[in-house]
């Protein structure tokens, strides 16, 4: 992943609408909420009302929707206007969410309207409306109070349809927040992507890319399980976490130690447990895991055990490839699972 050019020599890119700039970066609004190219002929926002993103999908998950001015997500093609009409409904619906019912009724042939939102932007319909979804609950995470203040103090923008998107995600808040059975949320940007990380006094509960498919699933089966809500804070493991994250992208230290507290049956937990003796810069089959396990037969039950971890790069499962060598199955992404196995191969040895 480039990294950023600085926030100053991007700002003045901006000032000067360059359009040298074009794609290297992005710019959210953060008084309306909406993302930018820097050469949009806009109002150029106050330099502590900016925020820089490498990409579309880190635009979206910082929160924000893409102008109707200088339309970020659109190419020199003119955009189609079904394709228009999708992103419209995205807004317009009250919890982020357009289902192919939905579609119908607008009159619109889902698959169609799927093949030419994908064509257009080379991401799914989906991505893009769970991306527009965990980008505002994040959002929230993000300003590291509890919902209901940050709601109050900026009156919640009412031109976006999903004013609920974080109680949606993360569950209503206690009223009295003292909140011994809350779930707490931090956002950690890291090279390859935003994380969500999720802990209590127990441990670790969940690491996850924000991007990652069902990771609003996790979240709710989460939250029944504990019986808990989801709120923005930090403890002690979380800003562990933190700093382990940041060491293992450095190349400093590929291992984490840290409390975790996985939440699954007592199958997947053991699968879990093996998955941490798999070290670093190595690799292991699912037949190989079934094998370990005692369960020769069952390498799919392992498959899903897999799938179905929370807790990405400390629990390893991104180290579980084909027998074939081949890669396979990574909720988070293909092209992440191999960029986090290059990366330990290299830091290693
Ligand atoms: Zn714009």
């Amino acid at each position: 992943m480039t990294p950023l050019p600085t926030t100053r020599t991007m700002y003045r890119a901006l000032s000067r609408r360059d359009a040298a700039y074009e794609g290297v970066f992005f710019t959210g609004v953060k008084t309306t909420g909406i993302f930018c190219r820097p050469t949009c002929c806009a109002k150029k926002p106050k330099p502590e009302n900016v925020e820089f993103f490498p990409t579309i999908n880190e635009a979206l998950h910082g929160g924000y929707r893409p102008c109707r001015l200088c339309r970020p997500m659109d190419s020199a093609k003119p955009v189609p206007p079904l394709v228009e009409r999708l992103r419209r409904a995205v807004e317009a619906a009250s919890d982020g969410r357009v289902t192919d019912k939905d579609l119908a009724s607008m009159g619109v042939e889902p698959s169609t309207a799927r093949r030419q939102f994908k064509s257009y932007h080379g991401m799914t319909f989906h991505a893009y409306q769970r991306a527009r979804r965990m980008g505002l609950a994040l959002r929230d995470v993000k300003a590291g109070r509890p919902v209901i203040d940050v709601q109050l103090a900026r009156g919640y923008e009412s031109t976006s349809g999903f004013r609920d998107a974080f109680t949606r995600i993360f569950g209503a808040p206690p009223r009295d927040a003292k909140g011994g059975a809350c779930l707490l949320a931090q956002r950690i940007e890291t090279p390859l992507g935003t994380m969500l990380a999720l802990a209590d006094d127990k441990g670790l509960r969940l690491l996850e890319f924000a991007d990652r498919r069902g990771l609003e699933r996790e979240l709710s089966g989460l939250r029944r399980r504990l019986q808990c809500a989801i709120v923005p804070g930090s403890n002690a493991t979380l800003e562990e976490t933190r700093r382990q994250l940041a060491r293992y992208f450095a190349g400093d230290s590929l291992a984490f130690e840290l409390p975790l507290s996985p939440v699954g049956s007592e199958f997947q937990l053991r699968v879990w447990a093996e998955l941490g003796n798999i070290p670093p810069g190595k690799t292991r089959s699912y037949a190989g895991m079934a094998a370990r396990l005692g369960v020769p037969k069952a390498p799919r039950a392992i498959g899903r055990a897999n799938g179905s971890n929370m807790l990405a790069l400390v629990i390893p499962c991104h180290r579980v490839i084909r027998a074939d060598g081949t890669l396979c199955g990574y909720a988070g992404g293909l092209w992440r699972k191999q960029r986090l196995l290059e990366h330990e191969r290299k830091y290693s040895a």
